[in-house]
């Protein structure tokens, strides 16, 4: 089975990439694709918060019918969550809109009838819901903003939008209908998968215990879904469990992620931080794989002894056909009196600051060690080749 991700552009390709790493990182049967950005139509309409209680309400809906922010959050990598200020007002879509261009995305790009596709959107539905699904169970909206409102100013949205995305292929699989997704879901809340959350603060108490109770249970094996399917999910759902919790710990007790570079897409992937990744351009990653292969560091004005090595990445990695470029290249990046050396070590550094933040990407850039030459702090039996 295979989940198509679409956007809108105002959800950031950034988180977009993000979002996708999270859920290949648990490979199986259900395969995730990088769809493309569609366009949304004008908004249906506007709408009025009152308050924040109004705001933190999905809606009810009785039953399902046939049928442009004023913030700019996500301006960037370092994006801000801006807080709305209420009387908060704000334009939306109503349901089918989201739907409509779904379908037509699905027919353009001639996607599978059986596939699923995801479209991830900062605007507005019209009954304030995190997501929905149209009648034929196979499209689904998710709204990708506030996030931050609900877990916290410094939350990695890569979580929640990801959690809701698996949960919604869990429906999609488990239940015949809309009515019956409706009619299933639990308010109160019990902390279960499928917990309403008439409150959309209740979220943040259903995403803590990943849990699904004893009812859904009973009907998941009564609708005898493929195992590994089910296996699937549930992993992406501990993974993203046991992140969140991390992530509330790591104040007290910071543990470093497991990491692993990957030649082809030229990305260190940080596999105990939900499979985030930064993307080193080829000289880059070619400087830190020499960095990782020597635990005890290299002095920089001895660089040019190893240009065999850096030569070897190089080449696996620059796409480049001449020879003699690919040289060049080399004996400038190690030579030490030029300044090539130094500022290709600190965009190494900004990327993974500006990945992982200050605190997380201490262990990980190419730095002046306690021995007084250049490395890597991170412990070796954390690299996964
Ligand atoms: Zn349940």
């Amino acid at each position: 089975m295979k989940i198509h991700l679409i956007r809108t552009s105002d959800f950031s390709d950034f988180h977009f990439e993000d979002v996708y790493n999270l859920l290949s990182a648990y490979p199986g049967a259900i395969q995730f694709i990088q769809g493309g950005v569609v366009e949304l139509p004008l908004p249906s309409g506007e709408k009025v918060f009152p308050s924040s209680e109004e705001f933190e309400v999905q809606e009810k809906v009785s039953i399902v019918q046939e049928s442009i922010s004023q913030r700019s959050f996500f301006m960037d990598r370092k994006q801000e969550y801006i807080k709305p200020v209420f009387p908060y007002k704000k334009s939306f879509f109503e349901w089918d809109i989201f739907f409509d261009v779904i379908k037509q995305y699905r027919t353009e790009n001639e996607i599978a009838e059986h596939d699923l596709i995801f479209l991830l959107s900062n605007q507005y539905n019209k009954n304030n819901w995190f997501a929905f699904i149209d009648d034929s169970l196979k499209n689904v909206f998710i709204h990708t903003d506030d996030w931050p409102w609900f877990f916290g100013l410094n939350t990695d949205i890569r979580f929640p939008i990801s959690y809701e995305i698996t949960a919604w292929i869990l429906r999609s699989l488990l239940f015949r209908n809309q009515n019956e997704i409706i009619d299933s879901f639990h308010n109160p809340s019990l902390g279960c998968v499928n917990d309403f959350c008439l409150n959309k603060k209740e979220i943040t108490l259903k995403m803590r215990t990943a849990d699904v109770c004893e009812e859904c249970m009973q009907l998941i094996a009564h609708r005898d879904l493929p195992p590994h399917y089910l296996n699937q999910l549930f992993s992406i759902i501990d993974g993203i469990r046991s992140n969140l919790m991390f992530r509330k710990r790591v104040g007290v007790v910071f543990k470093d992620s497991r990491i692993k570079p990957d030649l082809d897409s030229k990305k260190i992937y940080f596999i105990d931080f939900g499979n985030l990744a930064v993307r080193l351009n080829p000289k880059e990653i070619s400087l830190y794989l020499l960095f990782l292969k020597f635990p005890d560091g290299l002095a920089l004005n001895s660089l040019s002894d190893y240009q065999k090595e850096l030569f070897y990445y190089y080449h696996q990695v620059s796409g480049r056909a001449s020879l003699s470029e690919m040289q060049n290249t080399i004996s400038l990046l190690s030579n030490y009196l030029e300044g090539e050396l130094n500022t290709t070590i600190s965009r190494i550094k900004n990327k993974f600051k500006l990945e992982l933040g200050e605190e997380m990407a201490k262990n990980y850039f190419i730095q002046l060690l306690p021995n007084g030459v250049h490395g890597i702090p991170l412990n070796r039996e954390l690299l996964v080749v």
